[in-house]
């Protein structure tokens, strides 16, 4: 069983890598043997250095995901570093809150552009490269996208990132039909709540943070690394004929 999941020769973008749920994703990719193309608007230095004491191979590539301008160079340098790639992890986003009477065009544009047009525009780039590789007998392309609870649910004063993570739900289903049979998976990973700098404010704020505790049956909020493991399993031949599916790490949230 453990060779199904044994990742050794694959290599990884994973964007977002500096921080949080991208930087414990790539870890975890790592550990189960895959070499990291580490993409970043802030430097992935700390990433790095950890990909390359595990004894893999690590890169960082500079993007800013905010346009979809860097999307060919991230493919073009994966590809000349490392030959070729065989997993995309989109995981960078952000995210803005206002009352949706109040909500300004610029909070919408951001998020959607970073969050929804990008993550589309590197699938298409990825996908491009990965149906060829595959039609020349590379295994199967995995694509990965980080959507949220607010994929399923509404949410509260967060339009933009409800609709974005709502878009990325759809896209992932819509390419996984399209690509399944051209050799590419594509799968998402939900988050519940999750301890990273974007959710500091929450659990800052004294009642959010007992609500939300109050909520979750996993009583405790998620760790970036308790998302690893799905990760590992959607990246790896195990989930060959896994399609279009958006896996909740959420310690229990949705079924509540
Ligand atoms: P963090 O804020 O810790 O990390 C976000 C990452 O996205 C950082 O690496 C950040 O880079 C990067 N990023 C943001 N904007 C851009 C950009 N324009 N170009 C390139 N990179 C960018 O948050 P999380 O780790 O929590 O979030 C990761 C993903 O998980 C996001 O898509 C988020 O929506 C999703 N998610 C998180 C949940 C949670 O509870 N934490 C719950 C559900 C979903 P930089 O450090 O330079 O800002």
């Amino acid at each position: 069983m453990s060779g199904m999941f044994d990742l050794t020769g694959k290599v990884a973008v994973v964007t977002g890598a500096n921080t949080g749920i991208g930087q414990a994703i790539a870890l975890a990719l790592a550990e189960a043997g895959a070499d990291i193309a580490a993409v970043g608007r802030s430097p992935c230095d700390d990433t790095v250095a950890a990909v390359q004491a595990l004894g893999h191979k690590a890169v960082f590539i500079a993007a800013d995901l905010s346009s979809i301008a860097p999307v060919g160079d991230i493919v073009e340098q994966t590809v000349a570093g490392f030959g070729g790639f065989d997993i995309l992890v989109n995981n960078a986003g952000i995210i803005r809150r206002a009352d949706s009477v109040d909500f300004t065009e610029a909070d919408w544009d951001a998020v959607i552009d970073t969050n929804l047009k990008s993550v589309f525009f590197l699938c298409q780039a990825a996908g491009r490269h990965m149906i060829a590789a595959h039609e020349h007998g590379r295994g199967r392309g995995k694509i990965i996208n980080i959507a949220s609870m607010l994929t399923f649910q509404g949410g509260i004063r967060v339009p933009s990132y409800t609709a974005s993570k709502s878009g990325v739900g759809g896209l992932t289903k819509l390419l996984a039909n399209e690509w399944s049979a051209k050799g590419i998976n594509v799968n998402a990973i939900a988050p519940g709540y999750i301890a990273t700098n974007n959710t500091t404010a929450l659990r800052d704020d004294e009642d959010r943070n007992a609500a939300i505790l109050a909520r979750v049956p996993a009583a405790r909020w998620g760790k970036p690394s308790d998302l690893g493991g799905a990760a590992v399993f959607l990246a790896s031949s195990a989930s060959d004929y896994v399609d279009g599916h958006i896996l909740a790490v959420d310690g229990g949230w949705l079924a509540r």
